[in-house]
């Protein structure tokens, strides 16, 4: 919680659900990633938070963007990016999308099979294309799936094909999870790395990239390394893999970068309890899984939640969303303490909840308008 948006909520008294962002917050980020990765160019997730102010004052400062479709890379585009600071970084993508994507001047794609080089070769020709490999996500609060990523003895006949389909075959990039809380997380995949490398090499391509990915977290209830130690971590597993052929680096974080810039306000609707021996009360909000807290899914993320009681003594309480539907609980298994005092009519502030929250919103379920957003 920062003063300006303390500030902003007491002053302007937005009502309904809502998420404030605050831009100092992300521009001190943005600085910490620069200056604790002084070699390493920052690639900023766009899905984290695609808001244009956000995007804008990331352009100002200097980053490049990391988009997933057609329409994030429109809006980096528009908030002030040039097409060489823009990477087409999802690896599942329309041909018909990478054309649009090239003619709009992108030359940096992502791949993880030979089929996806084949449609960036024809639609894309002569680009830059890196290898995603898989990474197992272990010490990730929200671990990635086996969905993106190729095996990496696999990466060096993807980057051939590449290569000989007249693509610059350029790197190999990974994502160790999300919310990556282990700076040691990052070895193991810098070590894939360094052998694809060197295969590549003994094929006569030389590669010259590493695209490190996200994974940075947001510090939620639990501490959270800094900035500084991430890098020092992944400046030692270089070193270690690379030696004196130290590669050029990208990062991607998107959580790490907005998570700890938003605040969203929320209002108790109903407090009650299922029987009347029931020692957990249930406390329903104005906001839930559908309003842009899906990363509560399987009780992954827990944000710390603040109210204007919090001296008081507290008890358990599942927490839940307000729209009909059952799965629309945030915490039950592992009830969340919220003060006996608290009463329908009451403002919550969840903080840590720049990330992952306004473009998870539905648009409209039961009713309920997407999340608001106020940058500030
Ligand atoms: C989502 C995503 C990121 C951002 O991940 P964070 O854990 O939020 O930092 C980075 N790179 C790619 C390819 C992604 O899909």
């Amino acid at each position: 919680m920062t003063d300006r948006i303390r500030e902003f909520l007491r002053t302007r008294r937005p009502d309904g659900p809502c998420l404030v962002v605050d831009l100092d917050v992300v521009r001190e980020k943005y600085l910490s990633f620069a200056k604790a990765m002084p070699d390493t160019r920052v690639f900023y997730a766009v899905k984290a938070n695609p808001a244009p102010e956000v995007l804008a004052l990331l352009a100002e400062l200097g980053s490049c963007f990391d988009t997933a479709s057609v329409a994030e890379i429109e809006m980096a585009l528009a908030a002030g990016a040039t097409p060489e600071r823009i990477s087409f970084g999802n690896t599942i993508k329309k041909e018909r999308d990478v054309a649009r994507a090239f003619e709009l001047g992108v030359r940096l794609y992502a791949v993880d099979c030979e089929a996806e080089v084949e449609k960036v070769s024809r639609a894309a020709p002569g680009s830059k294309v890196f290898c995603r490999i898989l990474s197992d996500g272990a010490g990730a609060e929200w671990p990635l799936s086996k969905k993106f990523g190729c095996d990496p003895a696999m990466a060096p006949r993807v980057l051939d094909h590449a290569h000989r389909l007249g693509l610059e075959a350029y790197g190999v990039s990974f994502h160790v999870g999300s919310q990556q809380r282990n700076t040691g997380a990052w070895d193991a995949a810098v070590a894939s790395a360094a052998q694809i490398f060197r295969e590549m090499a003994d094929r006569g391509i030389t590669l010259k990239m590493v695209n490190l990915g996200g994974g940075f977290p947001t510090r939620y209830l639990k501490n959270v390394p800094a900035v500084q130690a991430y890098a020092q971590a992944i400046s030692d597993a270089i070193l270690t893999h690379f030696g004196n052929h130290v590669p050029e680096t990208i990062i991607e974080p998107g959580r790490g970068m907005v998570g700890s810039a938003g605040v969203i306000k929320t209002e108790v609707v109903l407090i009650s309890k299922k029987s009347d021996d029931d020692d957990v009360r249930w406390v329903y909000l104005d906001i839930g899984k559908f309003g842009g807290l899906a990363e509560t899914m399987d009780e992954a993320i827990r944000y710390p939640i603040k109210s204007e009681r919090d001296g008081d003594e507290k008890t358990a309480c599942v927490l839940a969303g307000p729209t009909c539907d059952s799965a629309d609980v945030l915490y039950e298994k592992d009830p969340y303490f919220l003060p006996v005092s608290l009463e329908i009519g009451d403002e919550l502030l969840i903080e840590g909840t720049g990330a992952y929250t306004t473009t998870y919103s539905a648009v409209a379920f039961n009713g309920f308008a997407p999340l608001k957003s106020y940058v500030i």
